[in-house]
């Protein structure tokens, strides 16, 4: 394991110079004039899974972009860990904001600056380089290998989703690992362990059959909007609980473990407010604001819409209002059975003057992954060793879908360890990545596979 860190350590300056080739091909994957790029970006990544000694690599077609696999099977009894990563980027417009062209990788303040370079080369780059160091310097890898680095992750992935569902043998492993997420702040090595569901819905209150003069029939007939804000508003109870019946009836509650585990993340109340402006903070009574963030369930009324929005005013009383409502679910919500249960009690609140339709409109299941599972031992082991500090566990208050088809599909536990920085302009003008991040990303990995391979 030695000679592996120290090849690690002094060939950072030729992992940067082969990041940044990976970082010149476009490979938006929205656009159809880039087809040929994403193409180009396979064949990229598949020589790198050569370089790092896959003995099987493959370019897999799908109806949009191909899939990359690439396995070294040395002895069955060992360890299996799939790593998962994708080599699509996100279009760059604003193009008139980069500070630098978006693919001509530029190295500036101790970070590389292009478009990828977080999202999601530079982290997944990180677990092909660590690989490889063990072929480069003859150690023998201590656990079977497979990658899959699929080109439409930022299109939905929904090649790759169809792909899992009839590919699971190919896939079967001991546990994912994802390097796709956030440090909980610069240098703390962070896992994340859960990721919150979705459930959306739309209302709409129907009154009378047109809108009216509000003083010729205001006080004879419900305003829908008057209705729709009365409903909403009965949703939350004055502790900041959601009233839906059932709406908490599979949620698990958090663990001693886990409460232990958001105290020990360094957040400050006050200047999250300050930062948003905010004059006070608020939510569900009972728990920090880090719990109320990722571990417990929301509900949020994302739009609302009906009568008279235009400059001046207008005295109209509408016909219709409408509102969007989505609830962020936790383990074991189903957003189905929330679905169900939101549309009943909204129909049991409604007055008899208005017609109301609920409509579900997406869902997203939420997942936790065990905390002690010997995986994520060895993940967090091997995180502390390469920063050098003590590795800490978040939950991320969004969801990453293809996360939870991992967990569904191949029944392994499924690692989050994030390397970039919320602050890295992913999705926008001016995205980077730490080089620190990207080497100590590279040992993190390495350590990982020689900790993983003491699970069995
Ligand atoms: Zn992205």
């Amino acid at each position: 394991m030695e000679k592996v860190i120290k090849y690690i350590k002094s060939n950072t300056d030729n992992y940067i110079k082969q990041l940044e080739d990976y970082l010149r091909i476009p490979s938006i994957s929205t656009s159809s004039k880039h087809k040929g790029d994403l193409q180009k970006c396979a064949k990229f990544v598949a020589g790198q899974l050569k370089s790092a000694g896959m003995t099987k690599v493959k370019i897999i077609p799908t109806a949009g972009h191909p899939l990359v696999y690439g396995e070294l099977i040395q002895d069955k009894k060992l360890p299996t860990v799939l790593i998962y990563g994708h080599y699509d980027v996100q279009p760059v417009d604003p193009i008139e904001l980069w500070k630098s062209p978006p693919f001509e990788p530029k190295i500036k303040g101790g970070k590389i600056w292009a478009r990828g370079a977080n999202d999601n080369k530079g982290q997944n780059f990180v677990h092909i380089k660590s690989v490889e160091a063990f072929k480069k310097t003859g150690t023998k890898l201590p656990v079977n290998v497979k990658y899959i680095i699929e080109g439409e992750e930022e299109i939905g992935s929904e090649n790759l989703e169809k792909f899992l569902k009839t590919n699971q043998k190919m896939l079967s492993c001991d546990a994912v690992m994802i390097s796709d997420t956030s440090l909980f702040e610069p240098n703390v090595p962070t896992i994340n362990y859960g990721l919150r569901g979705l459930c959306y819905m739309e209302v709409e209150v129907t009154g009378p059959n047109r809108d009216l003069h509000s003083g010729s029939f205001g006080g004879a007939v419900a305003n829908p909007i008057n209705v729709l804000a009365e409903m909403i508003a009965k949703l939350h109870d004055k502790n900041g609980k959601i009233t839906i019946p059932n709406f908490y009836k599979n949620v698990k509650r958090l663990t001693p473990k886990e409460r232990e585990n958001y105290k020990k993340l360094k957040f400050s109340d006050a200047a999250f407010a300050k930062e948003l402006n905010v004059p006070q903070l608020q939510g569900e009574k009972g728990y920090s604001t880090l719990e109320r963030l990722s571990g417990r369930p929301t509900l949020d009324c994302n739009g609302i819409y009906g009568g008279y929005t235009e400059e001046g005013a207008k005295t109209v009383l509408p016909s219709k209002a409408t509102a969007k409502i989505s609830m962020r679910l936790v383990p074991d919500q189903d957003p189905k059975v929330i679905a169900k249960e939101f549309t009943k009690y909204i129909k049991k609140i409604a007055p008899k003057s208005v017609r109301v339709k609920v409509r579900e409109m997406h869902g997203g299941l939420p997942i936790v992954v065990p905390l002690d599972s010997p995986a994520m031992k060895a993940a967090a082991k091997a995180a502390s060793k390469a920063f050098g500090k003590e590795t800490v566990f978040t939950r991320e208050g969004g969801s990453i879908p293809i996360v939870v088809q991992f967990a569904k599909q191949l029944k392994a536990p499924t690692i989050l360890m994030g390397l970039g920085l919320d602050t890295d302009n992913i999705h926008s003008p001016n995205e980077h990545f730490s080089l620190s991040s990207f080497k100590k990303g590279i040992l993190a990995s390495a350590y990982f596979l020689d900790e993983f391979a003491k699970i069995k």
